[in-house]
């Protein structure tokens, strides 16, 4: 039996290798490596998909959430919210904007911020909260952005996993003052090297976003400011262009998986993620939760079934965050997460029969 990983990225690039050098040698012949027209072509195809006026292509997705928190004006003294149960990342922006994350736990049953716990964590100081679309379903969106309004403070979607996601039928990506992507490889929508980008209705934040990932300059080698190398390249852009044509597939091929997982796996030790009505996952990640998980990796593990964990370590107990003082206890939400968490194989060019094995292997712990 041949194993199962929780991602295989071989397959869905065998499948478009053709497509994607062919667009790599246009790029090539145009010698359009940094920003450029195929930047520019894939930012206009991913505005529409998202239904967004704006997207900016940057470097990565880390490098996204750093610029939209300049782009807000945030910096050193500020707080931002941050849920304690995301990928490292969604914290990174603010501190590179000198600013400071503020940790919420998230909720017992969808993991995502719990919006019942941010007004206690707001003061003069807080500018913003990003809420993340974790493992591709969105967040409590609207719960999130009465309590933004109500403060007078910004409100930043990371959706760095959730390229497509809906929210009561509209697409992620426009309902905050920006959202974040990363196209990573191993994201739904991932290049074929680093990208990210921000996407905006907002015309001046997108104006400042382009000068800022460009050195701070609107015309050539004259600096109105501070600026950075946070461009996206042109062969990154061009594989993306490719890639976004298939999104919808691979993501409903994922949904479709995902629906398996939920109708088949009985097995009453197995936690999956709440589905509030108005959200429609993309599936970045199927994870599920199990009281006794060493035991129940060790048997996916002698069934060739190889999983990953995301997150082993919540953001408030990191090193990197140990001068915020944190302590185990803090988030028991996250912190359980962090310690149950297993990621199941997901990811659109899976078998029926490899979907099918997994089932089996699960209801048979
Ligand atoms: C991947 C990811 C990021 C960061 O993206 P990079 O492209 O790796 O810098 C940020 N936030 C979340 C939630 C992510 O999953």
């Amino acid at each position: 039996m041949s194993q199962i990983q929780c991602l295989d990225l071989k397959r869905q690039h065998q499948k478009i290798k053709a497509e994607i050098f062919a667009a790599f040698e246009q790029v090539y012949e145009k010698t359009a490596f940094s920003g450029g027209p195929f930047v520019e072509k894939f930012e206009n195809e991913f505005s529409a998909f998202c239904g967004v006026k704006h997207t900016l292509g940057v470097n990565n997705g880390t490098s996204a959430l750093h610029l939209a928190m300049l782009a807000l004006g945030i910096g050193p003294g500020d707080e931002v919210i941050v849920p304690a149960n995301t990928f490292i990342a969604t914290a990174w922006g603010v501190s590179h904007a000198g600013a400071t994350p503020v940790f919420v736990d998230c909720t017992p049953d969808t993991w995502q911020i719990d919006a019942s716990k941010i007004e206690a964590k707001i003061n003069k100081n807080t500018k913003a909260i990003i809420g993340v679309h974790l493992y591709g379903q969105p967040f409590d969106i609207d719960a999130v952005k009465k309590i933004a309004d109500k403060h007078n403070i910004f409100m930043v979607e990371d959706a760095a996993q959730a390229q497509g996601a809906r929210f009561n039928n509209t697409c992620v990506g426009g309902f905050g003052e920006m959202a974040c992507y990363s196209y990573y490889p191993g994201k739904n929508l991932g290049a074929c090297g680093e990208a990210g980008g921000i996407t905006t209705n907002n015309d001046a934040y997108a104006a400042h976003l382009k000068s800022l990932r460009n050195h701070g300059m609107t015309v050539r080698y004259y600096h109105d400011e501070i600026g950075y190398n946070m461009r996206m390249g042109g062969l990154e852009g061009a594989s993306l262009s490719v890639k976004l044509k298939y999104l919808q597939e691979w993501n409903e091929k994922r949904r479709s998986i995902a629906g398996l997982y939920q109708s088949k796996i009985n097995n009453s030790k197995v936690t999956m993620q709440a589905q509030p009505s108005w959200a429609k996952s993309i599936y970045h990640l199927f994870v599920v939760t199990v009281e006794d998980k060493d035991a129940f990796v060790k048997h996916l593990e002698q069934n060739d079934i190889i999983p990953a964990y995301h997150y082993p370590v919540p953001c408030h107990l990191q090193k990197a965050y140990a001068h915020l003082g944190h302590k185990a206890g803090d988030f028991p939400n996250s912190e359980y997460l962090a310690n149950h968490c297993v990621s199941l194989p997901m990811f659109a060019e899976l078998t029926d029969e490899e979907v099918a094995r997994v089932i089996d292997v699960i209801n048979a712990y």
